[in-house]
């Protein structure tokens, strides 16, 4: 039979897996289990609107077989099985090889990779400890079985089978030892009896394995009447899990061992959660739940392919994998679990969707995980700074929805890089670093933080000894005008022309010098047409001869973000925009000399002083080419 190959990338990522030194490569076991479970949970969903499920409940049930002499080891179970196409698709090519490439990309550099994550754990993990691996499934509902068989990156083969029921059974061929490796281990009673304790023993489906135990035989009885007991080994067939689903137990009894371990195998993740909830609610709607905030934001989750939801149960059966009503879009960063005596388990999934009982979860929940993270806040501030860096954007993207619905509930989730610690700090810490004589409280929205303290403005404000917000997520300025105030200050930004920090003669004077230069600056503003709404003298520049702000509620960010995001709505958002000349810098007296003697050279001028404040603030200027030649002229 003609091997069919694995998708080149498939291909390149099972050499790397087989090859690599791998120390947990025991997880493959729990890989499968879950597996299994996984298969047997769609056949019981099945069953609920279909009767030709004849399986009972109780039968339902994953077996572990191993076989020392022929070296294998066996994962069964009778749950939903795979059609031929089945085993193609889900088997044939690696599930996860979009997170491999990205993984590829983004830490390539640092030698040896780590596999298990760029792999996604999986099917595939039983290749760590397998030579051959060999599937024969039936799936439910068709009358032949078929048979997956690889020894590995070299293809695989599928071709009919026999199996009496529907299910499937994962035959391991493990590997021959080493002088390093022990691979046998992995067919030994002990170790695997182990290996379900740790990292499956909640799975609620039984798994059964023989275990072996020893009996008291009375031997003959001697010359006295008395009889020598001695023992014999036996084997039995037994439940070797415990069961109870993780968030059935008692909160108590559970380790954040025990909680890591379920969220990595049940959620396919590679790091440890930042946080962990659980919730026992009875009342209206009682359920149970366990939700985690995970430590590392996933590949692709702030793209579309992302798909946010909680595990839903109806009295432990599996009801729906991802339920996107359960959480609010700003927490859409959490898994977990819910599960509910009181819904019912015929109801559709699209009826699901719109209970009225999943609306009252979903708000507890959401409730539930604020409070967690203001508590992580306070708690073990490192840690919610890990967790900002992964889903501060989405929890910033949640405060401006909705037009402010949400923003008193996450104001004070929120942090900005203060400019005097250079540290993250909530609107709360500013607040109370505030000098008593300060005006206003102040931020600076760009791209680099660095560029944004070094503004001149921003070294106005940080000369009079008040801290200044640096913002530099693209959507900052809409979040600062969300914000609005903090505590009684309101929230200015260092590009403002008033920035509350003119004695009343300093306004005096500046207004006197606007005055004198009034016609300077209309010619300035006729020079450059439409470039500009308006000219004015800035007392805030320091070193700079001319800076580019803008008057009204569009900002000059505001007008990037928008042209970023839209191609067709771009002219729509324009900053209305304000040129500022620095009445101190020596271009400003050349300008003011030329325009009594030489108005051509003060066009020229005016022109580039433009262009340099375009420049500056980063909107690029109309014409380089026309910019270029003046300049080259006036030098
Ligand atoms: P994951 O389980 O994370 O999706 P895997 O590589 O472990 O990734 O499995 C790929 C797919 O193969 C599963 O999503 C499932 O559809 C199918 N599959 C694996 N094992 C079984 C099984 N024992 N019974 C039925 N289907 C299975």
């Amino acid at each position: 039979m003609a091997k069919k190959q694995f998708k080149s990338e498939s291909k390149r990522l099972l050499e790397l897996m087989i090859g690599s030194i791998y120390t947990h490569r025991e997880i493959f076991l729990r890989e499968l289990i879950s597996n299994a479970s996984d298969a047997i949970d769609k056949l019981v969903y099945r069953g609920l609107t279909d009767d030709s499920v004849t399986t009972a409940r109780e039968d339902f049930a994953i077996e572990i077989r191993a076989d020392a002499e022929a070296r294998t080891l066996t994962v069964s179970d009778n749950g939903i099985g795979m059609t031929a196409e089945e085993l193609e698709n889900n088997l044939g090519v690696i599930a996860r090889s979009g997170s491999f490439k990205f993984r590829r990309e983004a830490d390539g550099k640092d030698g040896e990779p780590d596999i298990i994550g760029q792999f996604g754990v999986g099917f595939y993990s039983a290749f760590m400890v397998a030579s051959k691996v060999t599937v024969v499934s039936r799936a439910f509902g068709e009358e032949t079985a078929h048979v997956w068989e690889s020894e590995g990156s070299d293809g695989y083969t599928v071709s009919d089978g026999d199996r009496a029921e529907p299910g499937t059974d994962v035959i391991m061929y493990i590997k021959p030892d080493t002088d390093d490796e022990k691979y046998g281990e992995f067919l030994g009673e002990y170790t695997l009896h182990s290996l379900v304790k740790k990292y499956s023993d909640y799975i609620r489906h039984p798994i059964y394995m023989d275990v072996t135990k020893s009996r008291r035989v009375d031997g003959e009885p001697d010359a006295d009447g008395k009889s020598a007991p001695s023992w014999e080994d036996y084997t039995e067939r037994e439940v070797v899990n415990s069961r109870v689903p993780l968030w059935q137990r008692p909160k108590s009894e559970v380790t954040d061992e025990q909680y890591a371990e379920f969220f990595k195998n049940e959620f396919s993740q590679e790091d440890d959660p930042a946080a962990v909830v659980r919730v026992d609610a009875e009342g209206a709607v009682s359920y149970r739940s366990v939700l985690f905030v995970p430590g590392k934001a996933p590949y692709d989750y702030y793209t579309r392919d992302y798909e946010p939801g909680l595990k839903l149960y109806a009295s432990g059966v599996l009801i729906m994998e991802r339920c996107a009503e359960l959480l609010p879009e700003h927490f859409r960063f959490a898994r977990g679990v819910v599960d509910s005596p009181d819904l019912s388990l015929n109801i559709s999934r699209e009826l699901l969707q719109h209970d009225r009982q999943l609306r009252v979860i979903a708000s507890s929940l959401e409730k539930k995980l604020r409070a967690e993270l203001l508590r992580l806040l306070e708690a073990d501030r490192e840690k919610y700074d890990a967790f900002w860096a992964q889903f501060g954007l989405q929890i910033k993207y949640g405060f401006l929805q909705g037009y402010g619905e949400n923003r008193d509930n996450l104001l004070g989730l929120l942090l900005f890089r203060s400019a005097k610690s250079d540290k993250l700090i909530t609107l709360k810490e500013y607040e109370e670093t505030m000098l008593a004589d300060q005006p206003f409280a102040y931020y600076a929205v760009g791209s680099d933080a660095a560029a944004l303290r070094a503004l001149p403005q921003s070294e106005l404000v940080l000369e009079r000894g008040y801290d200044i917000l640096l913002m530099t997520d693209e959507i900052d300025d809409f979040a600062a005008q969300m914000i609005g105030k903090t505590g009684e200050k309101e929230l200015k930004s260092v590009r403002a022309d008033d920035l509350g920090l003119r004695s009343e003669d300093e306004k005096k004077s500046a207004g006197e010098k606007e005055k004198a230069s009034a016609d300077l600056l209309a010619f300035v503003k006729e020079t450059l047409g439409g470039r500009v709404a308006s000219v004015r003298l800035s007392q805030n520049l320091k070193a700079a001869a001319s800076a580019l702000t803008a008057q009204g509620s569009v900002t000059l960010e505001m007008e990037k973000y928008f042209s970023s995001v839209s191609r067709d709505g771009a002219e729509n958002v324009k900053a209305e925009r304000v040129l500022e000349l620095n009445p101190e810098h020596a271009l400003f007296a050349k300008l003011g000399a030329a325009y009594s003697d030489d108005r051509d050279r003060a066009a020229k001028l005016a022109e580039v002083l433009c262009s340099l404040a375009e420049l500056t603030a980063g909107v690029g200027i109309a014409d380089a080419a026309a910019f270029a030649r003046t300049a080259a002229e006036l030098i």
